[in-house]
C-alpha cells in the first residue's frame, strides 16, 4: 500500500476500517480511503507533480497502491481541457470549456476507476472480478482485467448497447445479459460473490474507483494552473465521478495546492427518463428512492438506485451547486452540435449536460462571464443506437 494510504472509513458513520482489509461496504454503505495528507505535503510540491510527465499516476502519492508495485495501466493520458469558443456562443458563455475524457482507455472515463481497482485488487490478492454494468464499466472492467491476467465476469441489461456487449466478449470476459436493469444485475453479482470467489467491484462498493475517479478533479485544478473553475456539469449515474472529483477538491484544500478559496458549483445531469437524484434533491432529501421504469439511450445515466446516493447529494449542496434533469428528447442535437461545431464527440450523458446548462444560463442561475466546464464522459462512437444514418 502507499505510505501515505494510511485507512479506510465507512462514508456514512466515519468508522475506521484497516487498509489492506479486502472490503466492500460497511453496513451497506460505501467505504472510502483516506491519507496522511500533513504528511504528503511535507514530502511533495504540486510544483514538482507538474514537473512529471504523464496521465493519472503521476499522481500517484494521492492514490492508495503501493509505490513499489507496477499499476495495471493501459496508458492513461490526460485528458485535454478543450475551450469550446463556438458552442460557447451557442450557449450565452464566454469561457466554456470541455474536458474530454473519451480519449482515455476503451474510450469513456471509467478506466481512471478499473485502472486503480483492478491494480488494488492485484496487490490484495484478488484473482476473479465481477461487477454490474449499465455500459461503459463493462468495457473498463474487462479491458484492465484482461491486462491484470484477472478473470471478469460482467453482468448487464439485455439492451446495453451492443458495442460494450460486444468489448466485453472481445476481452475475454464471461458475459451475462439480465433481463432488468443496472441494480437488478447487482443482485446477481451481490447472492453469488461469495459462493463464486468473486471480488465484487460495483460502483461504490469497493473503495478505489473513487480513487481513480478523484484524479479527474486533480488534472482539471492542475491544468487550470491550480485553480477551479466556477461551475461544473457533470453526468451523474453511480456517483463515483462527482464523489471523487468533491474528494479531489477537499484533498487539495487540505494540500494547500489551490489557489484562492473559490471552489465550484456541481450542477448534476440526468436524464428525465431517469432522475432519482434530481428527485431526492428537489424533494431535500439525503437519499434516493429508486425511479421506477428508467429509460434513457444515456445509458451510463440509466442508474435507478445508487449506493452513494447521499455522498452525491451532500456534495452538490455543500457546493451551492444543484441536480437538474433535461428533456431526452434533447440529446441528438446537442451530439450533433458539439461534435459539428466543436470537433468533440459528446456521449448522450453529456448531450443531457449541455441542455441543462443551456437552461441554466437562460434562468440566469450561471452568468455568460463564469468559466464553465464540462465533463465528456465517453466517445460518441461508443453510441451507434443514437448515431443518426447519414441522409442520402
Ligand atoms: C458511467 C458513466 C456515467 C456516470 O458516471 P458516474 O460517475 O457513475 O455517475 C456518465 N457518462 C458515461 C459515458 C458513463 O459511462
Amino acid at each position: 500500500m502507499s505510505r501515505f494510504f494510511t485507512h479506510l472509513e465507512g462514508a456514512w458513520d466515519g468508522t475506521r476500517i484497516a487498509k489492506g482489509t479486502l472490503c466492500n461496504t460497511h453496513e451497506g454503505r460505501p467505504i472510502v480511503a483516506r491519507y496522511d495528507l500533513p504528511a504528503l505535503k511535507k514530502a511533495l510540491t504540486r510544483d514538482e507533480v507538474s514537473r512529471r510527465q504523464g496521465g493519472m499516476w503521476k499522481y500517484r502519492e494521492l492514490l492508495p497502491l503501493a509505490e513499489s508495485n507496477e499499476p495495471v495501466s493501459l496508458g492513461e493520458a490526460a485528458s485535454p481541457l478543450l475551450a469550446c469558443p463556438r458552442l460557447g456562443k451557442e450557449l450565452g458563455l464566454e469561457q466554456m470549456f470541455i474536458k474530454d475524457e473519451s480519449i482515455l482507455p476503451t474510450g469513456s472515463f471509467k478506466s481512471r476507476g478499473m485502472t486503480v481497482a483492478i491494480s488494488m485488487a492485484k496487490e490484495l490478492g484478488v484473482n476473479k472480478v465481477a461487477l454490474p454494468t449499465a455500459g461503459n464499466a463493462g468495457g473498463a472492467a474487462t479491458a484492465y482485467a484482461a491486462r491484470a491476467g484477472i478473470e471478469c465476469h460482467v453482468f448487464m441489461p439485455r439492451d446495453t448497447p451492443v458495442i460494450n456487449r460486444r468489448e466485453a466478449l472481445l476481452y475475454g470476459a464471461h458475459v451475462t445479459l439480465v433481463d432488468g436493469l443496472i441494480h437488478d444485475c447487482g443482485r446477481i453479482v451481490r447472492e453469488n460473490a461469495a459462493k463464486e470467489g468473486w471480488f465484487d467491484l460495483s460502483t461504490l462498493k469497493e473503495p478505489y474507483r473513487l480513487e481513480g475517479k478523484k484524479t479527474m478533479g486533480i488534472e482539471l485544478a492542475e491544468q487550470c494552473g491550480w485553480s477551479l473553475p466556477d461551475v461544473i456539469l457533470y453526468p451523474t449515474g453511480g456517483g463515483t465521478g462527482l464523489v471523487g472529483m468533491a474528494k479531489a477538491f477537499g484533498e487539495l484544500t487540505e494540500l494547500g495546492w489551490l489557489e484562492g478559496e473559490k471552489r465550484p458549483r456541481f450542477y448534476s445531469c440526468q436524464s428525465e427518463g431517469c432522475a432519482p437524484i434530481v428527485r431526492a434533491f428537489s424533494q431535500g432529501e439525503r437519499l434516493a428512492q429508486t425511479w421506477e421504469n428508467a429509460q434513457t439511450c444515456a445509458s451510463g445515466l440509466r442508474v435507478p438506485a445508487a449506493v452513494g446516493d447521499f455522498m452525491m447529494l451532500d456534495a452538490i449542496r455543500a457546493s451551492g451547486g444543484a441536480a437538474i434533469a433535461a428533456l431526452e428528447a434533447s440529446i441528438p442535437g446537442w451530439m450533433r452540435k458539439a461534435a459539428s461545431l466543436e470537433g468533440v464527440p459528446l456521449c448522450p450523458e453529456t448531450a443531457v449536460c449541455l441542455e441543462v446548462l443551456l437552461n441554466l444560463v437562460r434562468a440566469g442561475t450561471i452568468k455568460p462571464a463564469e468559466k464553465v466546464v464540462v465533463f465528456n464522459t465517453g466517445a460518441a462512437q461508443k453510441y451507434l443506437e443514437c448515431l443518426a444514418e447519414p441522409k442520402g
